[in-house]
């Protein structure tokens, strides 16, 4: 008997800086899990980025969602360097990608290894997932000033909440935690904000009506960033809003190892359009060049690209062997004490693929 499964048209944008290097690091990985798991991984390399820009005036094509649209899913590395501005390459390129996309949801989860070095006491068995609103609150750039320049300057700066939105990233936080524990934390801060959080506390607690599996807390975020640090076991899925959902994924990134350490997913739940997925890292240009970037961040994305398309097998075989080739410190990169290459610990979880 043959089954079909069809073919995965995977899209890598290795970018700049460290993400050529961690995503180089990851496309054999994928390929072996892939080829393990009878997959056909078709990988198209896309070299938009900052060297593009340098050469052609632009850091990608006009019609680069589309291009994005022909594919099932994104590897994204890093993008930014030194002499391109950042409007360009963060602005123009990453963040116009997910607007253009829709991708409201930045998915963000965090384990901590066991064998990795944290700097904060007893991360044993911390294993829980941000799931961050990503186009609105306080980053919807509403407001303005007044008194410019006459000395009683006053910033006025408006966050916005919508039940569409609050409702879409809800749905994906409930459809998430019923899979892994059946806990899910909201964190707003209802008790000093009166419009946005309250709004959310009442639009999540409609959807948690639908998610009767589904245990729901409600927690204020300054509670959330001590709990955080003090007992992180208790918490599986985190549903935030964009600011504190991007406060609290650094914090929490810390429990894990750090940046190098944290893979991300931007996507938009129940919409046909197709994921970026990408390390939390940025370009790291103190560090590009130099064949030392941490590739787990980048890896793990990897892992979680494959599973959201349904690949369980092919993912939970790349997370086997990171955890794996983690429990020796002689693979782990500079940022986790160690003095292993990219491609050293990058060889080391190849070697340790069991499927
Ligand atoms: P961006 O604006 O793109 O987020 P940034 O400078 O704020 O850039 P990063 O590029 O993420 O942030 O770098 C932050 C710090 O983390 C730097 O010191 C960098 O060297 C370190 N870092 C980032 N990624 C990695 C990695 N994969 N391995 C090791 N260290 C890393
Ligand atoms: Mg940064």
């Amino acid at each position: 008997m043959t089954t079909t499964v069809a073919p995965v048209r995977l899209a890598v944008i290795p970018g700049d800086g460290v993400g050529p290097e961690v995503v180089a690091a990851t496309v054999p990985v994928l390929q072996r899990a892939a080829e393990g798991t009878g997959l056909d991984l078709q990988v198209t390399e896309l070299d938009w980025g900052g060297e593009r820009f340098l050469r052609e005036g632009a850091a990608m094509p006009a019609d680069a969602a589309d291009v994005v649209r022909a594919h099932d899913a994104v590897l994204f590395g890093a993008v930014g360097r030194p002499d391109v501005p950042d409007d360009e390459l963060v602005w123009g390129l990453i963040i116009g990608l997910r607007q253009q996309l829709d991708l409201a949801v930045n998915v963000r989860p965090v384990h901590a290894f066991p064998g990795v070095p944290t700097r904060v006491v007893d991360t044993d068995g911390v294993d829980l997932v941000i799931v961050r609103e990503n186009t609105e609150g306080e980053y919807v750039g509403a407001g303005g000033l007044a008194h410019a320049g006459t000395g009683h300057d006053i910033g006025i700066e408006v966050a916005v909440h919508s039940r569409r939105v609050i409702e879409r990233a809800a749905r994906h936080a409930f459809e998430l935690a019923g899979r892994r524990s059946g806990r899910l934390s909201l964190v707003t801060k209802s008790n000093a904000m009166r419009h946005g959080y309250p709004l959310w506390d009442r639009v999540v607690r409609e959807v948690a009506e639908q998610h009767p599996d589904v245990e729901l807390e409600v927690v204020l975020v300054d509670a959330m960033a001590a709990r955080l640090v003090q007992s992180p076991r208790s918490l599986d899925v985190l549903l935030a809003g964009n600011l504190f959902g991007d406060i609290l994924s650094d914090l929490a990134a810390v429990l894990a190892g750090g940046m190098g350490m944290a893979p991300s997913a931007n996507v938009l739940p129940g919409g046909d359009v197709p994921g970026i997925y990408e390390p939390v890292h940025g370009s790291a240009p103190d560090i590009a060049g130099r064949g030392v970037a941490n590739p787990v961040a980048c890896l793990l994305s990897g892992a979680l690209l494959l599973e959201d398309l349904g690949h369980t097998v092919a993912a939970t075989g790349i997370r086997q062997a990171v955890s794996a080739a983690l429990l020796d410190p002689t693979h782990h990169t500079p940022d986790l004490g160690g003095s292993a290459t990219t491609t050293d610990l990058a060889a080391a979880v190849l070697d340790r693929m069991e499927i």
